[in-house]
């Protein structure tokens, strides 16, 4: 049902995407945070895709903990550097630049947009001023998948769908 890039833009206006595990490797076992752009290996496929549902009228967006910056391993500027990195290469294609909804607070905060809350993605619904029935979100933990259950979102993992 997800195979096709053509079936989510006619189903969904909008689709989120998770950030690591999605559209770059996850961190390895051990190293638990991108702290550069070079422990950034970005996947050519997610962005081609995204590219692609951008070029047929959909919205895209990105919906991505964070910790990293709570706990003070990088500031604000270095993650927005990092985002900027994976915005160059949706640019080089032709695509516009994704919009970053990062929480960068610590677990013990008990903020309202640390997945598997969903204030992240209702944050996203709001920006764009789309209806969670027509928003799509991809993400490769079961923490995204709560997320999008108590936003009301349907979600897919990012393991069920074919990028090419
Ligand atoms: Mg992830
Ligand atoms: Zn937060």
């Amino acid at each position: 049902m997800f195979t096709l890039q053509d079936n989510i833009n006619e189903r969904y206006d909008l689709v989120i995407l998770d950030r690591d595990g999605v559209i770059n490797l996850a961190p390895e076992e051990g190293e638990r945070y991108i702290l550069s752009p070079e422990d950034l290996h970005i996947d050519p496929l997610v962005i081609r895709f995204i590219v692609g549902l951008q070029k047929k009228g959909g919205l895209t967006c990105v919906a991505t903990n964070q910790q990293c910056v709570g706990k003070g391993l990088i500031t604000t500027g270095q993650l927005s550097e990092i985002h900027g990195v994976i915005n160059n290469s949706i640019l080089v294609l032709g695509g516009k630049p994704l919009e970053f909804f990062s929480c960068t607070h610590l677990i013990k905060e008990d903020c309202l947009c640390r997945k598997p809350k969903p204030g992240l993605l209702i944050e996203a619904l709001k920006f764009f001023s789309v209806s969670p029935s027509k928003t799509l979100f991809i993400g490769d933990q079961m923490s995204d998948k709560i997320a999008a259950d108590l936003a009301n979102l349907e979600f897919v993992f990012a393991d069920r769908i074919d990028f090419n």
